[in-house]
């Protein structure tokens, strides 16, 4: 604790003085001789204490409480009364008016200077706890904030300062699999890690959970800035030894940079979470420096989202259906349903561009119990026992919900479960978890088939097929685009198409565009084709004029070959 300032307040010069020789032993002490000069000594420098005689003339004791207790800055200054002849009455009213305790006249020095010393490491350790981290000891968020606004005001010209915002990579895991105990003791290794990095004018907070901030102030070039991102990256991720067990954790830090010139303490905050989140997305262990263009990028973003939560119901979402073509018998057995989004503004909005923002935004659900119900409705008329196929993203597999929607669906339209297939991808994830295992088990009882889609791609091996019965393989379009140029596409696409038929399974080749596709995909035995050769998707009116026109084989040149 640094040397404490104390404000003796006191209208006899004879018993300031006294009192303040007595407390010069251990504190700073500055006399005032009537309460409105106290205000302004209050005012204007720190001070840890005052002392304040009772009765004074015009603005006198109880007058000066009143005043402390209801600023803003001064009112959790601790203030100890002296009196001499007044009424327990006055005492009353002064510890009612905020006065922290009170000692009567004559003082008895020996117990008056333990009592001061008491009051103030009292307040000091109140002052203490109030702006930092019980559990690391760090400055807590509040100092942080105020920490930055001061290092934001005394920035000189030719200086920067950075903010970087540090959050634990899965740190959660930990605290689910170790226990709470072994995560408190974590966050407080990681924070003597990151506290041996900081300078004597640096300061690193806990913001809460797992989340840090260090204000690093002043710099000469943001390069400093990225130097220590990369030492806190590099001293965070060495492995830790806690109650016998070997821990490793990661951190993600986004950083912003201040001139003297910049916006204020929120703005730069919300810029360094912008480059937090970009650092997440880009894996553990990295960090991103804010740039303008990830603000444009994310108010663009937002507006998406928004315009995208009124589509469902502004009834801007459309489903295009493209044929499916079985191979052995030469005719069209189904379609695909894919989702087209006309935007009042953008105009025709492809599903790439905003399916992955739904999946994000939750705002998947909505719209997939939407296609569903309306690919449903629309096969429904369509003749014989065409089937429909409809993508389901993994995000709507892992919400409750999607058998009841499916189950709903089928019920409204009336339309046989067996015409129902659903098309998902990374279909051998969800069978490894038991909550999404049992989701597909509850699909297939329901009578609808699950078909797995861009197969080949990403994460899927053929060893599932064994826990779960696939009804149907789709083979990526890359792997068909490439068929005819590259040996390594043939020999999957020939791997995986033996396989499946060993299995039982078909298979659809899918973006067949031309005819040599078709023949090689043929020869390796899929099942069925889909793609530009045989037709675009087609929205849903021009479905009756495709089947009227009795589709037979897709030739070359027949109909909307692209
Ligand atoms: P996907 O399931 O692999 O769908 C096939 C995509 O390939 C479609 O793009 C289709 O128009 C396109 N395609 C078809 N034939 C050819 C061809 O011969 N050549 C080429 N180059 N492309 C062809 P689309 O409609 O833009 O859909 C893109 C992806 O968006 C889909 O990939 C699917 O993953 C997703 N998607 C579409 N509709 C929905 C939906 O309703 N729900 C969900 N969850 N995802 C959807
Ligand atoms: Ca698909
Ligand atoms: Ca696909």
């Amino acid at each position: 604790m640094r040397r404490p300032s104390v404000l003796v307040v006191d209208d006899d010069a004879f018993s300031r003085t006294v009192v303040a020789r007595k407390i010069a032993k251990f504190a700073d002490v500055v006399e005032a001789a009537d309460g409105l000069d106290a205000l302004s000594y209050l005012q204007t420098a720190d001070f840890d204490l005052a002392i304040v005689d009772l009765e004074m003339p015009n603005f006198d004791g109880l007058d000066l409480i009143r005043s402390v207790r209801g600023h803003p800055t001064l009112k959790h200054i601790p203030l100890i009364v002296l009196t001499g002849n007044e009424t327990r009455a006055a005492i009353d009213r002064a510890l009612a008016a905020g006065a922290t305790s009170f000692l009567l006249k004559p003082l008895d020095w020996s117990a008056f200077g333990e009592h001061i010393r008491h009051v103030l490491q009292l307040a000091h350790r109140a002052g203490h706890m109030a702006v930092h981290d019980n559990l690391t000891g760090l400055p807590n968020r509040a100092l942080l904030n105020e920490r930055l606004n001061e290092a934001l005001t005394r920035i000189g010209h030719d200086e920067l300062l950075a903010i970087h915002v540090l959050d634990l990579d899965h740190f959660k895991s930990v605290n689910d699999t170790l226990g709470h105990p072994v995560g408190d003791k974590l966050l407080q290794a990681v924070s003597r890690r990151l506290r041996a990095l900081m300078r004597d004018t640096d300061t690193i907070a806990r913001m809460g959970g797992d989340e840090f901030a260090i204000v690093q102030a002043p710099l000469r070039h943001p390069g400093e800035a990225e130097a220590l991102a990369r030492s806190a990256i590099d001293t965070v991720r060495e492995p830790y030894e806690i109650d016998g067990q070997n821990i490793s954790i990661g951190v993600s830090i986004g950083v912003a940079i201040a001139g003297h010139d910049t916006a204020g303490p929120e703005h730069l905050m919300r810029s360094a979470d912008l480059a937090l989140y970009r650092a997440k997305a880009a894996g553990r262990n990295v960090f991103r420096m804010f740039e303008p263009e990830m603000d444009a990028q994310m108010r663009a973003r937002r507006s998406l989202e928004n315009d995208l939560r009124r589509a469902v119901v502004a009834e801007e979402l459309e489903l295009y259906y493209q044929p499916v073509v079985n191979l052995e018998r030469n005719e069209i057995s189904g379609f695909e349903a894919l989702v087209r989004w006309h935007h009042p503004t953008r105009g025709l909005v492809p599903p790439d561009a905003f399916i992955p923002l739904a999946e994000e935004t939750g705002l998947i659900v909505p719209i997939g119990e939407w296609t569903i119900r309306r690919a449903c409705e629309t096969a429904a008329q369509w003749p014989g026992d065409l089937a429909v196929a409809v993508n389901v993203s993994t995000a709507q597999v892992r919400q409750p919900g999607l058998v009841q929607v499916v189950a709903a669906a089928l019920a409204g339209s009336r339309l046989h479960p067996s015409r129902l297939e659903l098309e998902i991808t990374e279909t051998a994830r969800l069978v490894d978890d038991d909550t999404t295992l049992a989701v597909l088990r509850q699909l297939r009882a329901l009578g609808v088939c699950i078909a797995a889609d861009d197969f080949g791609t990403g994460y899927s091996s053929l060893s599932y097929l064994r826990n779960f019965p696939i009804d149907r393989i789709k083979i990526d379009c890359s792997f068909v685009r490439d068929i005819n140029d590259s040996p390594a596409a043939l020999n999957i696409v020939r791997a995986l198409a033996a396989l499946a038929n060993g299995l039982g399974i078909p298979t659809t080749a899918e973006g067949v565009e031309n005819e040599a596709q078709l023949e090689s995909i043929r020869r390796q035995g899929c099942t069925e084709m889909q793609g530009f050769l045989m037709s675009e998707p087609l929205p849903a009116h021009e479905v009756g004029r495709l089947l009227a026109a009795k589709a037979g084989p897709p030739k070359a040149g027949s109909a909307n070959a692209a």
